[in-house]
């Protein structure tokens, strides 16, 4: 069935750009602040955000019931909080609003209270992120990633088909797009060398990721099964898990990524919620062996979203260094979640889960610079005559992801950050 918010023919009196990320059909969500005014909940559509605060003080919400003080917060969990029927409510409502054949609203004598032009106001973190997971679910990333460290006789281990391997991250370094990141510091062991050393990172990568914002609580020692795990999906933002690989591959044994992850990640602005996505669902990948009764979610469970990076130079220059999809994941969304809680963990609104670096099957669908140069061995070409194999201070890395049909592109705007060498 499809939601009336998602009609491809919906037109709306808001000029959208050709090519926008934010067409009547998106209405993500995210948190704005504008000059010194106290943060607050917003939507986009074209170059605007839409201050939601602002519509509801005009009674836009008034009948659907619930505390419009939730629009008025620094984070979206109070709004995620009030559950689907309400967040899903507030979307076809925006839709009404801004609809060019709307009836029985006067949305469009009052834009200039409600719409505000994207440049002048500041995007923020849009979730408090109590926990955050990072999966490994690509097949062709952890394959990659097998072959450069263990051969490719045995590049994946023995589990890596039976279950969605992940760890535990660390949610607060997760940062906003536009935030610079630090290089880091750390110990590592150089090539060949026998003692390690101490000093900046010489192999900082970027990882290509999407993540879901969790929905709804569950109490502890209860489970989330794949069937129902949609149910408890918000919306999803692009990703990025900063990784140094010189520190994480000296110290990841026996216990997996620490100090070469946890400097910052870069998450973009915008969640954008599973029911704008829903028109873009595709069937994953065919799961060899057959996976554990607890992991069958059945249906279509991946989402054609393409997704690029580029590294930005300190002269402007651009270049696309990755073309991937997240259809390519082999662990979809909802076995992540119904492995997660399986054992009865419980999850909270706001818990940010990342899919693990998205690559696709050819070689510059990969990633990450660590597969896209092959560990150094194939450094890629950048337009000032240089060239990549891990990432520079002064380069901006920059992900976007869409999705695209029936002359409808739903999009995620940008998850970018520029590496410096010190604050
Ligand atoms: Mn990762």
């Amino acid at each position: 069935m499809m939601l009336k918010a998602n009609d491809p023919a919906l037109l709306t009196w808001v000029n959208v750009p050709a090519g926008s990320d934010f067409p009547i059909q998106n209405l993500p969500f995210g948190v704005f602040r504008r000059g010194d005014a106290a943060p607050g909940l917003c939507s986009a559509i074209g170059n605007y955000v839409i201050d939601l605060a602002a519509l509801a003080s005009h009674g836009f919400f008034d009948d659907l019931q619930f505390d419009r003080q939730v629009f008025s917060q620094p984070s979206l969990n109070d709004f995620i909080a009030l559950g689907k029927d309400k967040t899903r409510a507030v979307r076809q409502r925006l839709s009404e609003i801004l609809d060019d054949d709307r009836e029985s609203w006067d949305a469009k004598e009052l834009a200039e209270y409600f719409l505000i032009p994207m440049a002048e106001v500041q995007l923020l973190l849009p979730v408090h992120i109590g926990d955050y997971t990072d999966f490994y679910s690509s097949l062709e990333h952890a394959t990659n990633v097998g072959i450069m460290f263990r051969g490719p006789d045995n590049a994946l281990m023995p589990n890596w088909r039976h279950l969605p391997v992940g760890y535990h991250g660390r949610a607060s370094s997760i940062v906003v797009s536009g935030t610079p990141v630090r290089r880091p510091k750390g110990q590592m062991l150089p090539p060949g060398a026998e003692q390690p050393v101490f000093g900046p990172s010489k192999r900082l990568d970027f990882e290509l990721e999407m993540g879901f914002i969790v929905g709804k609580n569950t109490s502890l020692g209860h489970s989330v099964s794949a069937a129902q795990a949609e149910d408890y999906i918000f919306g999803l933002v692009l990703f990025n898990d900063w990784s140094a690989r010189d520190i994480q591959q000296w110290e990841y044994v026996p216990l997996g990524p620490f100090l070469g992850k946890n400097f910052a990640s870069t998450m973009s602005p915008w969640v954008v919620t599973l029911d704008a996505l829903e028109p873009f669902r595709v069937a994953g990948p065919v799961q060899t062996p057959e996976v554990l009764p607890y992991l069958h979610a059945g249906g279509d469970r991946n989402f054609d979203i393409q997704l690029e990076v580029a590294i930005k130079l300190e002269d402007g220059r651009e270049t696309t260094v990755s073309r991937s999809n997240f259809k390519y994941m082999y662990w979809n969304m909802c076995q992540q979640l119904a492995h997660h809680t399986v054992n009865g963990c419980n999850i909270r609104v706001g818990d940010l889960m990342a899919s693990g670096t998205i690559s696709g099957p050819s070689s510059d669908s990969y990633g990450s610079m660590l597969e896209l140069a092959w560990r150094g061995e194939r450094p890629l070409p950048m337009p000032d005559g240089s060239t990549r194999a891990f990432i520079e201070d002064g380069d901006e890395v920059i992900l976007r992801g869409w999705a695209e049909k029936d002359g409808v592109r739903v999009g995620f705007g940008e998850a970018a950050g520029r590496v410096v060498a010190e604050w």
